[in-house]
């Protein structure tokens, strides 16, 4: 019988067919384990009429079993030597397409429109590069794509970062920008032992259900995310330092920071890191027409 791509022994006879050298600039890490496999697929809550959308398909181990579980799967590779190893290991499936692009420079919905018209169910599951987790999370985000969710694997402090809520040493500017969009969650921590080769950091599976309007309603999007950011800029400073030092001439016009702060009540010695995103919200708007 065929044996799953994602065992130790098939991978090792595919990497040596194809003498296949990994690319650690690429964040080359495969799985080699179909039970985790199997675990991270069942996060995503896929039917036989979902369409999934995979970055970076590997020799794939997980493009197999979402073809497997899915109506169809698009996979983005940007690494052109796996190409004929994929048109090989997955020419059993019928219903998956790879193309070989960088998902940073890939226009995704016009993809989407082209490759799953009609499904009504669409989900990215991937085990991303990690050198460009947070820049492919926040592209596949802020391009408003129609999609349920995401649920992928990345560095668990990465995870721990995105899903932290506030008040914890790991709340700041990425979890906001992400919980914006998303309902976030850390789903499976994921050790060493099932990727060759063997990443340095412990992993972590994280799912991201996009919210149908974002969490909180501001009058600019890109201010609202300056705010944040300025407020995070040095951790251990009140949210008023952080604010004076970093908005454009924040210094002449402490003042009226100090008067959005007394407005939305907040305390100017509080640190960023206990604001709720309501509460960076309703300051970001109280700041906008004094800022823009
Ligand atoms: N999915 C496979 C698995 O789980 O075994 C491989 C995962 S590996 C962590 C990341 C994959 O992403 C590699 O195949 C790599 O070549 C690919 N990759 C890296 N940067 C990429 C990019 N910017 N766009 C698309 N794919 C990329």
């Amino acid at each position: 019988m065929h044996k799953d791509i994602a065992t130790p022994v098939r991978t090792k006879g595919i990497l040596e067919k194809y003498g296949f050298s990994f690319k650690k600039s690429l964040g080359q890490n495969f799985l080699i384990d179909t039970n985790i496999l199997n675990r991270i697929v069942d996060h995503a809550e896929l039917t036989e009429n979902s369409g999934t959308i995979e970055i970076g398909p590997g020799i794939g181990a997980l493009t197999e079993q979402l073809a497997k579980r899915s109506k169809k799967v698009t996979a983005f590779e940007i690494d052109q030597r796996l190409l004929p190893i994929l048109r090989d290991t997955l020419s059993l499936y019928d219903n998956v397409k790879i193309i070989h692009q960088d998902i940073l420079k890939a226009d995704v919905k016009q993809v989407i429109s082209e490759e799953f018209d009609g499904l009504e169910d669409l989900m990215v599951v991937a085990n991303l590069p990690y050198y460009v987790t947070t820049p492919i999370i926040m592209k596949l985000l802020t391009d408003h794509l129609p999609i349920r969710g995401i649920v992928v694997m990345l560095q668990k402090e990465v995870a721990d970062r995105i899903s932290a809520r506030p008040g914890t040493k790991d709340y700041g500017s990425l979890s906001i920008a992400i919980q914006y969009y998303t309902e976030a969650e850390t789903v499976m921590i994921v050790p060493k032992t099932v990727f060759v080769p063997q990443p340095n950091v412990d992993s972590a599976v994280i799912r991201l259900t996009i919210r149908e309007k974002p969490i909180v309603e501001v009058k600019d999007e890109d201010f609202f995310f300056t705010v944040t950011r300025a407020s995070f800029a040095q951790r251990r400073k009140t949210i008023l330092n952080n604010l004076t030092s970093q908005l454009p001439e924040g210094k002449a016009r402490k003042d009226l920071i100090l008067q959005a702060l007394e407005r939305t009540a907040i305390d100017p010695v509080r640190r960023g890191e206990t604001l709720s995103i309501e509460e960076f919200g309703r300051l970001s708007d109280a700041l906008y027409d004094h800022f823009q």
